[in-house]
């Protein structure tokens, strides 16, 4: 095997990217109102639909995925939306809604532990929520939420939508828009799709177009109706690029040519592997079947000084992996597995943590 060139990422974001998918947006560029580039975008949303396992269109943004959640939260939540967290990124949700002027109640759960239909049932009781927003793979504890029970809970509410933040779960297991009824996804590309970081997605249902129309003060950069005109004619309102679409289109293929059922398998046996592997050397910081198949969060049980170990990695192995997030930096350290990560990767890392630890 070829020396790696270059320090691998093993981090939750943003991942390794396949040279393949990297020389794409070397291409030359197009203009964006030129014929082929609506070929393009037109071969992009086939593969993205797939992967979504919907009939809503998906809008490529040129934000990072905080930008498409004020897309959300600006286009769909008319006053009052509830806010469900199980770690930072289900609190960033509740800040972009407090952010844009509207109501946000934030139920939030120990992390490590994740968010419930039960929740759900509870807070919607008292009615007056326009939306709610969940994270579908919690980034930040790697804990995965029960999708689509939660999906269900909301659906007993005809006048709510449910808003999901799949950035870290898209590409990794299935994330069904219209099987769970959910009215807006959205995703990065840095993470689950193993794109160079850059550009989001939004998916909308046709009852999220409908609730945006009759919301005030959407913006422009961001308008779901601006979007939707020009989706009509497979473009954009505004310059995209034209760089990661290229990307995208490649990326998709590869998923394609995977196919999705061995894509997922893949994902679940890499998840398996580092689980496994924790249980044995250190612990697992998310509850018991509701770990992460996007990334692995292990508690440091051993006290080991992750910041050396990283150091040790980089210099001897040209690869790093994340530490804890936030207040968890050090008492955790987390491996992320997606994007075109095989076990043969996944090995390599665990072996030369093996070898810095002399287990
Ligand atoms: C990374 C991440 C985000 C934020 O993405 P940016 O691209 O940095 O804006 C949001 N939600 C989850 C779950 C994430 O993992």
């Amino acid at each position: 095997m070829e020396p790696p060139t270059h320090t691998r990422l093993y981090i939750p974001g943003p991942v390794e990217v396949h040279p393949e998918v990297l020389a794409a947006m070397a291409r030359p560029v197009m203009g964006h109102r030129e014929k082929r580039f609506e070929v393009l975008y037109a071969r992009v949303q086939e593969g993205l639909r797939r992967l979504l396992e919907t009939r809503a269109p998906v809008y490529p943004l040129l934000a990072s995925a905080t930008g498409a959640m004020e897309m959300a939260i600006r286009n769909l939540v008319r006053r009052r939306v509830l806010c469900l967290s199980a770690g930072a990124f289900g609190e960033r949700f509740h800040e972009v809604a407090l952010a844009n002027g509207k109501e946000a109640v934030l139920a939030a759960v120990e992390w490590g532990e994740p968010n419930t239909a039960e929740q759900v049932r509870e807070a919607l009781g008292g009615g007056g929520f326009d939306a709610v927003t969940v994270v579908h793979n919690e980034t930040s504890t790697g804990v995965m939420s029960p999708l689509a029970e939660i999906a269900r809970a909301v659906r007993e509410h005809d006048d709510v939508l449910l808003l999901v933040d799949a950035v870290s779960s898209l590409g990794v297991v299935p994330t069904p828009l219209d099987a769970w009824g959910a009215d807006l996804l959205l995703a990065g590309v840095q993470k689950g799709l193993g794109l160079p970081p850059g550009i989001a997605l939004v998916a909308a249902s046709e009852r999220a177009h409908a609730r945006a129309r009759a919301v005030k003060d959407r913006g422009y950069y961001f308008d779901l109706a601006v979007h939707a005109r020009y989706h009509e004619r497979d473009q954009t309102p505004v310059t995209p690029s034209v760089s990661h679409l290229y990307a995208l289109q490649v990326a998709l293929d590869r998923i394609r040519r995977e196919g999705l059922p061995a894509r997922y398998a893949r994902m679940e046996s890499l998840a398996h592997r580092a689980r496994a592997w924790g249980r044995e050397r250190f612990a697992l910081f998310a509850r018991e079947g509701f770990e992460s198949v996007s990334l692995t969060y292990y508690r440091n049980t051993r006290g080991v000084d992750v910041g050396a170990l990283n150091a040790h990695l980089r210099e001897h192995h040209r690869l790093i992996i994340g530490n804890g997030y936030g207040r968890l930096k050090d008492r955790t350290f987390r491996i992320a597995h997606m994007a075109e990560t095989t076990l043969e990767d996944l090995d390599e890392v665990l072996s030369a943590i093996d070898g810095w630890l002399g287990v």
